[in-house]
């Protein structure tokens, strides 16, 4: 059984306790949504002051040069790359995660002519498989959508690519991004991967896992601040071979000749479309700040030890609350997802207590754990609400159960 003082005692032990003091996180609120959208840090609010007043304000137009927003893309990129295990220059930040994997996937699957299938899994997230639709629809190739644990019996000599993500943003389920790379190559498929639940949640290794393409948010664990702009791997292996499909001045190797047919840009500039979102990205690129000086493993540890203590503590006293989230280490990510059929009012009666999970359809709670500024006192006082909510039927308060647009 854990105690309260138990969790007080980690929380002194804990080495990255301190981190929490750069987020600007309101009193008396538990964020267990910055999976979703990662809070506000200090050095967000001075960067974007900077950027605004000084850059916009001040510099005008010249800030395209002076302030080197015309390389900022290239840059945050390779801030990004440390963080995911990517070679520099290999990364382009811009654009959405969704234009991102369409920009990756059919870039891929014209590296395989003559292949004819893609193949995911029934468990990615929707606009990834939207995308992977339209891609396949255009291009005359057949999607096929497997459980997640068909994928590998699923690849053969006819798969031009493998679209996956990392972590299900529904169960918190990790693939094995490692056999299923190996298993890509092997059938001589091209990987992509999609990592909006693992970019800044625990170490990633692209370039050790031979990864081909990848993309991710900048919103989510990266701390970007709404609608951030998302982020682009391409393999050094094809630097050359890679033709962006969408072909916008940025991605020209000569944007400002001004000539009237497209010529790609070298290497990894060629991923860009249109004129950066400058501000977003200031936003982003002030908020990267924040893992300067961490080490990714240990923010590993700790999310484990975070979504252990979580489990733990609901088995011990919510058993009518399901896990369903993989208890091997190996298989998770960094959150953790509970099925109840009356899950909607459920988190809406814990955001009422500020408590702040969310919900994913039909039947999902779900609670992201981000151990740069959450405690594993946070963690216990969460299910010590989520218990009074159940035990006392708060939330069947007739105000939890209408429906809000974004859940
Ligand atoms: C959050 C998420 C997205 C979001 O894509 P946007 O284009 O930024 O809206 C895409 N894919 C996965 C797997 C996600 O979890």
């Amino acid at each position: 059984m854990v105690t309260r003082s138990d969790c007080v005692a980690l929380d002194a032990a804990d080495r990255l306790a301190p981190h929490r003091d750069r987020f600007r996180l309101p009193e008396g609120i538990i964020y267990l949504d910055g999976n979703s959208l990662g809070p506000l840090s200090t050095s967000v609010v001075d960067g974007m002051t900077r950027a605004v007043a000084g850059e916009w304000g001040e510099g005008l137009i010249r800030s395209w040069n002076s302030a080197g927003w015309v390389d900022l893309p290239a840059r945050v990129g390779d801030r990004i790359a440390r963080l995911i295990g990517a070679e520099p220059g290999t990364v382009m930040v811009g654009d959405s995660t969704s234009i991102n994997l369409y920009k990756a996937v059919d870039g891929a699957r014209r590296l395989r002519p003559g292949r004819r299938l893609v193949v995911t899994d029934s468990g990615n997230f929707p606009t990834d498989l939207y995308v992977l639709q339209g891609v396949c629809s255009a291009a005359g190739l057949d999607l096929e959508v497997v459980a997640p644990d068909r994928v590998l019996s699923a690849i053969c000599d006819d798969t031009a690519v493998v679209a996956l993500t990392e972590v299900d943003y529904r169960t918190g389920r990790r693939h094995d991004m490692v056999s299923l790379t190996a298993a890509a190559h092997a059938a001589g498929a091209i990987a992509v991967w999609d990592l909006a639940h693992s970019a800044g949640a625990f170490p990633v290794e692209l370039a050790g896992v031979g990864a081909d393409f990848a993309v991710g948010c900048g919103y989510k664990y990266l701390n970007g601040g709404p609608g951030a702009p998302g982020f682009l791997y391409v393999a050094p292996s094809h630097r050359d071979g890679w033709r962006n499909p969408i072909t916008g001045w940025f991605g020209h190797s000569r944007p400002f000749a001004f000539e009237p047919v497209f010529d790609p840009a070298e290497g990894i500039d060629r991923a860009a479309v249109g004129t950066p979102a400058i501000l977003s990205m200031a936003a982003l690129d002030a908020a990267l700040d924040v893992f300067d000086d961490v080490d990714l493993a240990e923010v590993r540890r700790k999310s484990l030890a975070l979504t252990d203590l979580f489990i733990d503590l609901i088995d011990e006293h919510l058993p009518e609350l399901e896990v369903i989230t993989p208890r091997d280490h190996s298989s998770r990510g960094s959150h953790v997802s509970l099925r109840h059929e009356d899950g909607y009012p459920i988190i809406q009666a814990l955001i009422a207590r500020g408590v702040i999970g969310d919900f994913r359809s039909p039947d999902i709670l779900r609670f992201g754990f981000a151990p740069l500024y959450l405690s594993h006192l946070d963690v216990f006082e969460a299910v010590e609400h989520l218990v009074e909510v159940m035990a006392s039927d708060e939330w069947r308060q007739p105000r939890f159960a209408m429906r809000l647009a974004v859940t």
